[in-house]
């Protein structure tokens, strides 16, 4: 599958970029680390006249904490930096536990966690070459109006299967988007549409610059737990995070949210309140489980089933509730 023609704008600093996208919106795509934008750019998913390579803008690169406990990590931070940096893993350690469970270590070097989020929606009947999707018939989510997954509807389904999300709602994470009209500051929950199709609230002029961890979430011992077909490469097709802080041998505060199940990663609401007061036993993780289970909403977007996909839902979160207790 070869990669369609396009021009490639390689800017070394961030006003650049942003003058390229405001100039060229509707008609540009974002190159980060590539992983996933190059894949899809060959089998034919995006073909824009023009790419915007940020790899030479430095000032996006790094994990700066401040003096005041506030944290943040630039856009084009490598998951492996993620993953290895002792800051990270000691103060939120979910979010370094979610990075080092994206796809391979090479994979890890190139990839991004501002492409991490971006990601685009996965589905069995999208992620295909050209030739595939034309011989099985075109979708909702590109070229067609119907869709496979759920006949009859007009909403596309496409499961948003990044690892590091979760990690990040769990830390009440914030963005930074910048655009030629200023920047703006959003949360990560507020950020995702649960639309398969229209999955982000970016705006085509609209660069993710940074990502924001609040004081507050330093401190909480994460877990996070995924199931995929290949265990040494592979999207999540289930995965959850829980982060909890104890204090007197109690919940003090406990968050647990869910990926690859819905097309918007997402908060499992009332897991906190279930938790918080309580000592975490194995009655306490099965409700918990029982939950997260409900909050997720698989289809047939991928080749296990969405009954599969939701049973290890309820079982991860058990699993991870009881390993962040313990
Ligand atoms: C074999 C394989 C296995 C994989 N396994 C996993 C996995 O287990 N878990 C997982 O989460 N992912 C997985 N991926 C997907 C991908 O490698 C990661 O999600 C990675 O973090 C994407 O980051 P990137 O920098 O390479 O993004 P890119 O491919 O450069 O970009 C991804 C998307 O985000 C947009 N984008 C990137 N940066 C920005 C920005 N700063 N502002 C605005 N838009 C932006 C791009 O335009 C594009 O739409 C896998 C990929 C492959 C090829
Ligand atoms: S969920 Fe439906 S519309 Fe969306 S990618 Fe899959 S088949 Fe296409």
């Amino acid at each position: 599958m070869s990669l369609p023609e396009f021009k490639l704008l390689r800017p070394r600093a961030l006003p650049d970029a942003i003058g390229y996208l405001a100039h060229y919106a509707g008609n540009i795509r974002v190159l980060a680390g590539g992983t996933d934008l190059i894949p899809s750019m060959r089998q034919k998913l995006f073909e824009p006249e023009y790419v915007l390579d940020l790899r030479g803008i430095s000032e996006l690169r790094g994990i700066k904490s401040h003096a005041d406990g506030r944290t943040d990590v630039g856009a084009l931070t490598s998951l492996r930096a993620i993953e290895k940096s002792a800051y990270l893993r000691e103060h939120f350690s979910v979010l370094a536990e979610a990075a080092a469970t994206v796809a391979s270590p090479v994979i890890r070097n190139m990839g991004t966690i501002g492409g991490n989020i971006c990601l685009d929606t996965r589905c069995l009947w999208y992620n295909q070459s050209l030739p595939w999707r034309k011989g099985c018939g075109f979708c909702i989510k590109k070229d067609g109006d119907i869709c496979h997954v759920a006949p009859g509807g007009t909403k596309c389904w496409a499961a948003f299967s990044g690892d590091t999300p979760a990690a990040l709602l769990c830390l009440n994470a914030e963005i930074e988007l910048a655009s030629a009209n200023g920047t703006r500051r959003v949360t990560l929950r507020d950020f995702y549409t649960n639309d398969g199709q229209n999955y982000r609230k970016l705006k085509p002029n609209e660069l993710l610059t940074r990502v924001f961890l609040p004081r507050e979430s330093a401190g909480y011992r994460g877990v996070y737990r995924k199931l995929r077909v290949r265990g040494s490469i592979d999207y999540p097709l289930a995965g959850v995070a829980v982060a909890i802080k104890r204090s007197n041998g109690h919940v003090l505060d406990a968050r647990v949210a869910i990926t690859a199940v819905n097309p918007a990663p997402m908060i499992v609401e009332d897991a906190a309140k279930m938790l918080r007061g309580n000592v975490v036993d194995e009655a306490l993780a099965d409700s918990v489980g029982d939950l997260a289970a409900r909050t997720a909403k698989p289809l047939t977007t991928s080749a296990l089933t969405p009954e599969y996909r939701r049973e290890m839902i309820r079982v991860f979160a058990k699993r991870a509730l009881l390993a962040a207790w313990n």
